[in-house]
């Protein structure tokens, strides 16, 4: 193809006991930014109760002030790995700014002694931080969650993704994250979901939906389930196979995004609803 992704790339992978193709739909519920071991454990834990193993932890956030939380970088890993152990998470999703990170996490997660792994997510902000995605690329031990661009075309953002496959790593999830946009929305990015369909045919990458940042708001319509519910279902519909969704057990104590986090007693109601919509199609 055109982006060499139809070379280089492949459908779908399978990580730590986790498949990620066509048919799967892997749900990383989880915390956008750790916080506290009490948070994480809560989290877990809910997780544990659904029968989900896959989650998302931020521990390095790249956030547009620099008088915002940071995150709290690799102090948490050690703590946030155990956990993981504990509740038997096999696939936790975490984002990377530096290629310092990654042999943070491999030696945190080395240390841990346990079967959890990691997918290193690139973050909408450094979608073309080429350093970084080859770095990515150049490791061959975890896969990849690369987010769209929010301000860059999809074909640049898919361009993006072969400086990871062309150094080697094919593990590679595309995820679609919402775009900017200079119209205004209801919502914090115009929702790109659509946009599903396309990468599948351009590409052969596994696609995520991520309907936390997409939408921004944990909100309610009339009909009771929330607009991150319906995004989540247009995506799976057009044949996602990974969602990326923000959860806090304490919304309005979270330190990062707490507008966007639904609350733990939702985490069934929306597993179910995934499983249903992707039933039906
Ligand atoms: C995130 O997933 O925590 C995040 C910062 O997302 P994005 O890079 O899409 O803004």
């Amino acid at each position: 193809g055109r982006h060499g992704g139809k070379r280089q790339t492949q459908v779908g992978f399978e990580y730590n006991g986790v498949t990620f193709d066509e048919r799967s739909v892997n749900l990383f519920a989880g915390l956008c930014a750790v916080d506290t071991r009490e948070s994480v454990d809560a989290m877990m834990g809910a997780l544990a109760r659904c029968g989900i193993r896959t989650t998302r932890m931020g521990a390095y956030k790249p956030r547009t002030s620099p008088y915002e939380f940071q995150g709290l970088g690799a102090a948490c890993l050690p703590w946030v790995f155990e956990l993981a152990g504990k509740h038997g998470i096999k696939v936790v999703a975490m984002e990377v700014t530096n290629a310092r990170h990654i042999d943070e996490i491999r030696e945190a997660l080395e240390a841990s002694g346990n079967a959890t792994g990691v997918m290193l997510q690139v973050g909408t902000r450094n979608a073309q931080n080429f350093e970084l995605l080859k770095q990515v690329g150049q490791q061959r031990v975890f896969p990849v969650l690369f987010k769209r661009g929010m301000g860059i075309t999809l074909e640049e953002s898919l361009n993006a993704c072969e400086y990871v496959a062309s150094e080697g790593n094919p593990k590679i999830v595309f995820c679609l994250r919402g775009v900017k946009t200079h119209l205004g929305d209801p919502h914090r990015n115009m929702v790109d979901f659509a946009h599903v369909s396309v990468v599948r045919r351009l590409t052969r990458l596994p696609v995520c939906v991520d309907p936390s940042h997409a939408i921004g708001r944990a909100e309610a319509g009339p009909d009771g389930l929330p607009d991150i519910f319906h995004a989540i279902g247009q995506g799976l519909i057009a044949g996602a196979s990974m969602v990326l969704v923000d959860f806090h057990p304490y919304p309005e104590q979270a330190l990062c995004d707490g507008p966007q986090a639904l609350r733990l007693e939702q985490l069934p109601a929306l597993q179910s609803y995934a499983r249903i919509i992707r039933e039906a199609y």
